[in-house]
């Protein structure tokens, strides 16, 4: 029996076909010099005021991606006049056209994925196979909320009394603040965008500062898509500065986040403090993910699993594993294969295919997760396997994938968003007393379990307080509409993105009673 779904998800590249690969590392070449320029989009125009700041690779950094201007408070306050205005027109412009638009964004995508690629992996240090999974669901975002929002915003008629008519709308709330991160610099920016977008909402987007420059390529296109200028600006800057002004302005209608728990908190904090309406928040933050392993596991297929999970985009997606715990009459297999895995892996220029770990973003990036696992050997913890860093890496934030053992997860003060791997060995006995310990953390986004015993995996998942739990496989790279994504407590506030319920948080409702 075929199934034909009515949406399928983007395909992405297939470099096993020659005719694609050959023509796309052609194309790489070409793009790995060129200079991109970015900046503020307001009103439809870059402005090249304000500081000028160079964009240097994560990987070497004395190559330099090109320069991008940010934003000032004054830019910030002019953008959110101009977004409130266009609103009640993008409001009331049909749901279809909306959803036409950010389906052409995505063809747009489509066509402009090298141009994509190469900045993913020069301005964000991704792997090359990362940048095509960027741009596959971006895609794949955009189309799956323009066909979300073409059911939900369609007028509902609810039952009542004889001659009366009632209707149930849903609208855009007004100007929506979009705050997003380097690790998914075009998924992620483009996923709350067209979220916000696709529902009615006008947009003042803020990249994370580290992406500038993809994310003013994909606000370029989105306006060649016909999304009208001032109902998608683009505000590259800091935090301290844009982000701040942003949510403090009495004017804007909501705020979709992605990021860290402390700064998901001080943003909590500014919308409670300032004046003007109560506006909801939708913040996607941290993890301290877990993957239980039972002695009725297959070896193999768990370290391939720990492997990706643990060190694929060098650990930087929240989704990753940071604690993978053993059952002790296991363990010893699979820290043998583990340390023979991990050191075959090559840690090296994203630009290269056989690259499998690439650098961390930044200089702060480096130091946090270097000063972690000083503080792990200053408590003599055994560091069970740790590969060493290839050629070139000098040249940029590199930090080496690391697994080393702790006794539980509450040892870990927070999130180490890197390729550092903490295991912990459990007796079968113990296993609540590891999913109080988990359950404990507050965090609750990913789980992985590894088991043959259906009724021990079923357990655990019901019992962990996780946004996503995967049996038998790795815990990253959710897709969309496939694996709708998204944490509990300190992990964030859901709804889910790529879910059937995202959109929701993004309106607002009203019923019209007619007594005809
Ligand atoms: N959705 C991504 C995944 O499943 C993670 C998103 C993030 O890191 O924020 O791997």
């Amino acid at each position: 029996l075929a199934i034909f779904p009515d949406r399928t998800n983007s395909r992405g590249l297939n470099m096993n076909i020659e005719g694609i690969r050959v023509p796309f590392f052609k194309a790489l070449d070409k793009l790995a010099g060129k200079s991109w320029q970015g900046g503020p989009i307001v009103g439809g125009k870059t402005l090249t005021t304000g500081t000028a700041n160079a964009v240097l690779s994560p990987q070497n950094n004395g190559h330099q991606v090109g320069q991008v201007h940010f934003a000032d408070k004054a830019t910030v306050e002019l953008a959110v006049g101009k977004a409130q205005a266009a609103f009640g027109g993008w409001r009331n412009t049909p749901v279809d056209v909306r959803a036409q638009a950010l389906e052409k964004l995505a063809d747009l995508l489509e066509e402009h994925q090298d141009e994509f690629i190469s900045l993913c992996t020069r301005e964000a240090g991704k792997l090359l196979q990362d940048g095509i999974d960027e741009v596959r669901e971006a895609v794949d975002f955009c189309r799956y909320y323009a066909n979300e929002a073409r059911v939900l915003m369609e007028p509902k008629k609810l039952p009542g009394y004889t001659g009366e008519l009632n209707l149930l709308f849903a609208q855009g709330r007004g100007p929506f603040v979009c705050i997003s991160p380097w690790n998914f610099p075009l998924a992620i920016f483009l996923g709350q965008i067209s979220a916000a977008l696709a529902t009615g909402n006008t947009v003042l987007a803020k990249p994370a500062e580290q992406t500038s420059l993809i994310a003013h390529l994909a606000v370029t296109l989105a306006h060649k898509a016909g999304i009208p200028a001032d109902v998608l600006q683009l505000l590259p800057g800091d935090g301290a500065t844009v982000g701040a002004t942003l949510t403090a302005d009495p004017r804007i209608a909501g705020v979709c986040f992605t990021g860290s728990t402390d700064t998901a908190m001080l943003i909590n904090q500014t919308l409670a403090k300032r004046k003007g309406a109560i506006i909801p928040l939708i913040a996607e933050t941290g993890g301290q993910n877990a993957m239980i392993v039972d002695s009725t596991a297959l070896p193999e297929q768990v370290v391939r699993d720990v492997v990706r999970a643990a060190f694929q985009s060098a650990g930087q997606r929240c989704s990753a594993l940071r604690v993978l715990y053993l059952q002790d009459d296991i363990a010893e297999r699979v820290l043998g294969i583990l340390k023979g895995a991990m050191n075959e892996l090559s840690v090296a220029d994203p630009a290269l295919w056989s690259t499998d770990v690439g650098p961390v973003i930044d200089q702060d990036a480096q130091s946090g997760l270097e000063a972690h696992l000083s503080r792990m050997q200053a408590e003599g913890k055994n560091i069970i396997a740790q590969t060493s860093l290839g050629k070139g890496c000098d040249q940029g934030f590199y930090i080496q994938p690391t697994a080393l053992e702790i006794g539980a997860i509450g040892e870990l003060e927070k999130e180490q968003f890197g390729p550092i791997l903490h295991v912990v060995r459990f007796k079968a006995k113990d296993i609540d007393q590891v999913i109080k310990d988990i359950n404990n953390t507050g965090y609750g986004l990913t789980l992985g379990i590894h088991s043959r015993n259906e009724s021990f995996a079923e357990y655990v998942a019901q019992s962990i307080d996780a946004g996503n739990a995967y049996i038998n496989r790795d815990q990253i790279g959710a897709m969309v509409g496939v694996q709708p994504f998204g944490g509990q407590g300190l992990s964030g506030t859901g709804p889910k993105a790529g879910g059937p319920h995202y959109l929701t948080r993004f309106i607002t409702e009203k019923t019209i009673t007619n007594n005809t």
